[in-house]
């Protein structure tokens, strides 16, 4: 299988992202996304993602991906963590990722989603590692536990790139412009401000139940929960409102 290739820009020498814009997390996710499915499928298949996405080649650095979706995953203070990727020089040519299988198969979505977060460290910040490690180092993904590190600029990335891996904006404004006609939303005066030429909505001018069933749908659609979907909702300035904000935060550790 060929490998899943990515490229952004970036420092030669040490392979690492520059300071990139969320579009071009945005553009990068699209580009993966291209490899993974059919262009209009909506729920990313990441079930066999062992198998599909074994290798990796970004900016020109190939590496392999190993996958562990079987064991419990712990921080270095031995707190569970939903996923970790590390690497090794021990082992130059391979990244690893694990995902905590047993505390998350039952909760598919956030499986889902962990999967397609730590596939953002692989793609963003593991290049550097193979390319700049010494022998005998080892790096981790910052995961921490839920509720602190948010702000760290490769938490940062590693979501938006899973938000829009997991929810293309291309795909979510023709969803949501389908959902609107059917229940009649009517369209705010303002279009969208990230998503040129898309209409938006304002959630308090809305029937709360029709929209609440819309969004609903719409997670069930992308496989995604519905506080992820009010989150991708929300960055894409499809549907605007405190109510719809209210579980923004929730997106992802
Ligand atoms: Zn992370």
């Amino acid at each position: 299988m060929s490998p899943l290739t990515a490229s952004y820009r970036h420092t030669a020498f040490t392979a690492e992202p520059e300071q990139l814009s969320t579009p071009e997390i945005w553009a990068v996710a699209h580009a993966v996304r291209g490899q993974m499915a059919a262009p209009l499928h909506r729920r990313l298949a990441l079930d066999d993602i062992e198998a599909s996405v074994a290798r990796a080649d970004v900016n020109g650095v190939t590496f392999d991906i190993d996958w562990d979706l079987e064991h419990e995953v712990l921080n270095p203070a031995g707190q569970a963590v939903m996923g970790v990727t590390e690497y090794d020089r021990a082992s130059p040519e391979c990244v690893m990722v694990s995902i905590n299988g047993p505390a998350l198969t039952v909760h598919e979505n956030l499986l889902r989603s962990t999967i397609a977060h730590e596939l953002g460290h692989v793609v963003f910040d593991a290049p550097s590692w193979v390319t700049t490690t010494p022998a005998g180092c080892a790096f981790l993904s910052p995961d921490t536990p839920p509720g602190s590190g948010r702000r760290d600029p490769r938490e940062l990335r590693a979501n938006e790139f899973m938000g829009a891996l997991l929810v293309p904006p291309a795909l979510l404004r023709v969803d949501v412009q389908r959902h609107a006609k059917k229940a009649r939303f009517a369209p705010s005066p303002h279009p969208s401000r990230i998503i040129r030429g898309a209409p938006a909505y304002d959630a308090c001018a809305q029937d709360a139940d029709a929209l609440g069933e819309a969004v609903f749908a719409l997670a069930e659609l992308y496989g995604v929960s519905e506080s992820f979907m009010r989150v991708r909702l929300a960055r894409y300035d499809l549907v605007r409102a405190r109510r719809l904000h209210a579980h923004s935060s929730s997106s992802n550790a």
